[in-house]
């Protein structure tokens, strides 16, 4: 079974109630898209959302089911709010507030518990890449981050270069096809469905790069942050998927 193709929008720390306006905006635009749709807004954002009738994902979870973690949200709650995935791991949370790979395991798993699918995001600062160090990080970052019950139903990676995200840079058509190959690689290696799960990449996908981008092998989809804000901007990458 070939991996389900999905558009997936990160919100990041953007939006308010009138932002919605935009998916009205989207869905209006594009009632029948020939991929999945997800977008992760904010977690003040996520029932209402939700409410549109649009996959919605949290863009973290704690690790603990529940109980004294002030300002935190356990998966279950992002699940009762109506979201069905959660992005996991994302570079902005691993350098802000130091995750850990084993970190974002364990948080994969309490999203998995709470029947969320996890979005596990991965990715080479510049400095590594430089240093040709990019395959070995991909490798160590799919080893620690992505637990052992993962399985194509609950668990998308997201290819995102730390140096691409937000910048207008991304890799070459051939660095991207090398990180992506390396991914189903580990995960065929790994797990028994691993040609299934759906890889997507991220980073300064925009309207003008998302066809060659998603006609990269083994590229499944994108997770979008800037782009995805505007129906704009995401309606055309949805299309181009
Ligand atoms: P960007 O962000 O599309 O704005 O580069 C992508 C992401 O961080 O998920």
């Amino acid at each position: 079974m070939a991996p389900r193709k999905l558009a997936a929008g990160n919100w990041k720390m953007n939006g308010t109630l009138t932002s919605l306006a935009e998916i009205d905006r989207l869905l209006a635009d594009h009632p029948a898209p020939g991929c999945d749709v997800l977008i992760c807004p904010p977690a003040t954002l996520v029932q209402a959302m939700a409410a549109k009738g649009i996959a919605t994902g949290g863009q973290d979870c704690h690790a603990k089911a529940s109980g004294a973690h002030t300002g935190d949200i356990a998966a279950a709650q992002l699940r009762d709010a109506g979201a069905s995935h959660v992005i996991l791991g994302h570079s902005e949370r691993r350098t802000d507030h130091a995750e850990t790979d084993a970190q974002v395991a364990a948080k994969a798993v309490a999203g998995h518990e709470a029947g969320l699918v996890a979005v596990i995001c991965v990715g080479e600062t510049e400095a590594q890449r430089d240093a040709g160090e990019t395959l070995d990080v991909i490798s160590a970052q799919l080893a620690g981050s992505v637990p052992d019950c993962a399985t194509a139903a609950n668990t998308v990676i997201a290819y995102e270069p730390v140096w691409a995200i937000g910048t207008g840079r991304t890799p070459t058509s051939g660095q991207i096809a090398e990180v992506h190959a390396l991914m189903r690689d580990r995960l065929s290696a790994r797990f028994a469905d691993g040609a299934d799960f759906a890889l997507l990449y991220g980073g300064s996908v925009k309207p003008g790069n998302a066809a060659e981008i998603f006609a990269i092998p083994h590229v499944n989809g994108a997770l979008v942050g800037g782009a995805s804000l505007k129906a704009a901007d995401f309606g055309p990458i949805i299309v181009a998927l």
